[in-house]
């Protein structure tokens, strides 16, 4: 699992008064000077070139330090860092002295949080919310959105609930199509925000030319999705949301995490989809990922996925057969059926994907998504069976 976040070994910063600094990084030596002077050059030997507003080097090569122009600005990283390259883009903070890669220029992963506040509550929360006014995150990404290439090919929205404050996610959005017109981009919400159609028809009006806002639906049956979210009346409102959404010609994905509640009814659910919102673009149904409130719950949502893997089956023929796009992800490629291997979609994040010590042998490790980080440390299926 790639480390985004932590403590730095050195920070040496002239200008201490900024809390939280983000900065573009750059490897380019060649640079001219006016571009310099609001990037970090990464140093890798001891050719520095001068006039770089920051200097990184890693743990390893920290005795370049010494080569630095005089009065320079500079961050000692762990090597835990050394997968951090050309137009990155990360946040330093010299009063905590720790570091976050906010953005991988190689990665096709990259996902911005926008808040960490939720309406929802849900039993399986990967990230509980929180209740802090967190709204520098929403000043911090304004300023990151600029400094993003704009070749990247995708690029993610999240939360919390990244409409959470609806003007600043507006903004943020306008913003992203101003600076990144060709970038696909993915908002996962909870949808309840876009019941309000004059929120909807704003979200619409800005146009991105290639967006998806991907909405959670765990139940046909309000109450279940609900107790789910643990927040009541939510159904009707995501519902409401997705319905506004698709009205206005805007692209929606239906996101369900399956687990000992939501399968219950799976095959149901993918019936009440196929009925009632035929029009959304994809389906995608998702393993579970064991982090935050998950954890918590286990004993209530944990369910070996070699137990519901007809029941999988059974949801994606329903779907198929109405013609709606669906994708499996987050499962293991030996614990699914083969009927459900043409939906099959490796899909867990790279920076937090991993494989279980029973996967060294396996033939078909490449095609396989593997498991989150979590699942391999936290609990995975005892029946696995390597091709
Ligand atoms: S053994 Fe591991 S790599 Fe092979 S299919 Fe199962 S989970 Fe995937």
């Amino acid at each position: 699992m790639l480390k985004l976040s932590g403590k730095i070994i050195r920070i040496h910063a002239v200008d201490v008064s900024n809390e939280r600094t983000l900065i573009k990084v750059s490897t380019n030596r060649d640079l001219p000077a006016v571009l310099r002077k609001e990037l970090a050059y990464l140093i890798s030997d001891c050719e520095i070139p001068t006039g770089f507003a920051h200097y990184l080097l890693l743990e390893k090569n920290q005795l370049l330090a010494e080569e630095l122009p005089a009065g320079s600005d500079f961050s000692i990283l762990p090597n835990d860092y050394d997968y951090i390259g050309d137009k990155d883009v990360i946040r330093l903070s010299s009063d905590r002295q720790s570091i976050r890669v906010l953005f991988r220029a190689t990665s096709p992963n990259n996902s911005i949080l926008l808040t960490e506040q939720c309406n929802n509550y849900c039993l399986m929360c990967s990230q509980p919310p929180k209740t802090a006014d967190d709204s520098w995150i929403l000043d911090e990404v304004e300023s990151l959105i600029p400094l993003i290439p704009k070749e990247t090919r995708e690029l993610g929205f999240t939360g919390g609930e990244p409409t959470t404050n609806p003007d600043r996610f507006l903004k943020i959005i306008s913003l992203t199509k101003s600076y990144l017109p060709r970038t696909a981009i993915h908002i996962l919400s909870n949808g309840r925000s876009f019941k309000n159609s004059n929120f909807a028809e704003k979200y619409a009006a800005i146009n991105l030319p290639d967006a998806m806002v991907g909405i959670p639906i765990y139940s046909d049956d309000p109450t279940l999705h609900d107790y789910i979210v643990q927040a009541r009346g939510a159904f009707d409102e995501t519902i409401q949301g997705i319905l506004n959404l698709k009205q206005l010609g805007q692209r929606v994905e239906i996101r369900v995490v399956i687990h000992k509640l939501s399968v219950q009814r799976l095959p149901e659910l993918c019936e009440f989809i196929a009925r009632n919102l035929l029009f959304v673009d994809q389906v995608a149904l998702m393993g579970l990922e064991m982090m935050g409130f998950t954890r918590a719950n286990l004993d209530e949502l944990w369910i070996d996925p070699i137990e519901y893997k007809d029941i999988l089956s059974k949801s994606v023929s329903i779907l198929a057969q109405y013609g709606i796009n669906v994708s499996v992800y987050n499962h293991q490629l030996c614990l699914v059926n083969p009927d459900v291997v043409p939906y099959y979609k490796k899909s867990i994040s790279d920076w937090k994907n991993e494989y279980a010590p029973e996967c060294h042998t396996c033939k078909k490790r490449r095609e396989c998504g593997g498991f989150f980080a979590s699942g391999v440390k936290f609990g995975y299926s005892k029946q696995l069976s390597p091709f």
